[in-house]
């Protein structure tokens, strides 16, 4: 069986494990004493963006570093301004300088939804990868491949998850019908796909809420414009979410299959497996496949707008949660980051060779 790190075990020796015998949800303040721990286990080795929560403007850094550092390869964007007026950025990394259309886009995103903390860790671990920490083993996926790395989506919902409320999912917009009423919508319902349908909630204080119009919030419009913006090259959108060890594919709001179905479950399935072979015990395997069969019918989502508009594989990656639903604790990022990356890199390497197909015919 594969063995678990160290730290999994020191934190399943802890009181916090031990007092409940069980996983559930903490409240802020015991996440952040978990956090505190967890840094302070590292006995003085200074926090890496991609081993650790980061606020966003540390997420910033980071990547403004790596754009820096490495030029020849990176790029760093600004998409806009979130709602509340941080600066949301990303990188495009590639060795051609986008400009090579023999090349297949890989396009992923983090934290749409804020409480979703270990998601952005998970792309930054990826650009660390491909930049500061390219194997001989990886170098396929930096030459053959173009980036688009997006760490942060919801900065607005996920600095509220770190100062107020650490089950904040949505953004932080107010309400253009009722400004009175509760602020922000959930991203993953705001695109314009069979908007507000199914797997919604007309309550705007409910954590479904899709929004008063599709892309009412500057922060769905931003993956929106990069989706088009590149359509022609996009061979594969994966929109990263905890928790559950799901990959999901569309459609989502009415259980109809894309017609290359059998090829996004091949990838999806290559993906799923590779993870699963590095797992650690206390998590499930990877399930993959419809997300409106396999779990539940969402409308307005990001993976159902991507597919929507001709990317050929677009998947929900729900990563794990060990029990701790959205809370994945910090002793657990090293091994998403680890696992996670495998199966990125392994649907990389297939998608890539889907896209050989496509433009050869
Ligand atoms: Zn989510």
């Amino acid at each position: 069986m594969h063995e678990q790190p160290n730290r999994v075990q020191d934190f399943k020796d802890t009181m916090l494990f031990q007092q409940y015998n069980c996983f559930m949800f903490r409240e802020l303040e015991q996440f952040d004493e978990e956090l505190a721990r967890y840094r302070a286990s590292r006995q003085g080795k200074a926090a890496i963006p991609y081993d650790d929560f980061p606020r966003h403007a540390q997420v910033n850094e980071y990547i403004e570093s790596i754009a820096q550092r490495y030029p020849d390869i990176v790029t760093l964007v600004t998409a806009g301004n979130s709602y509340d007026g941080r600066p949301i950025k990303y990188l495009k990394i590639s060795t051609t300088n986008f400009e090579d259309p023999s090349k297949p886009i890989y396009f992923m995103d983090a934290m749409i939804h804020a409480r979703e903390w270990v998601t952005t860790p998970v792309t930054l671990y990826a650009i660390h990868r491909l930049v500061e920490d390219l194997r001989n083993e990886d170098r396929d996926l930096l030459e053959n491949i173009d980036w688009i790395i997006y760490p942060m989506v919801n900065p607005d919902g996920y600095e509220y998850s770190h100062d107020s409320e650490r089950l904040w999912r949505r953004t932080r917009s107010t309400n253009p019908v009722d400004p009175s009423t509760c602020l922000g919508v959930d991203g993953n319902r705001n695109f314009d796909i069979a908007f507000n349908t199914v797997g919604v909630s007309s309550n705007p204080c409910s954590t479904t809420y899709p929004g008063v119009t599709p892309f009412s919030d500057v922060e769905t419009v931003y993956i929106r414009d990069i989706l088009h913006a590149n359509l022609d090259r996009i061979q594969l959108y994966m929109n990263i979410h905890s928790h559950g060890n799901w990959i999901l594919y569309g459609y989502g709001f009415n259980e109809t299959l894309p017609p290359n179905a059998a090829q996004i479950h091949h990838v999806g399935a290559t993906m799923g497996a590779t993870i699963d072979a590095l797992k650690l015990d206390l998590a499930p395997f990877y399930r993959v496949g419809n997300s409106a069969f396999l779990l539940y019918a969402t409308s307005g989502s990001a993976q159902d707008y991507a597919q929507s508009i001709g990317v050929p594989f677009s998947y929900t990656l729900e990563l794990p949660g060990y029990g701790f639903l959205f809370e994945a604790p910090p002793q657990f990022i090293g091994q998403i980051n680890a696992e996670t990356w495998e199966g990125i890199a392994a649907s990389a390497r297939l998608a890539r060779l889907y896209y050989r197909a496509r433009i050869n015919n």
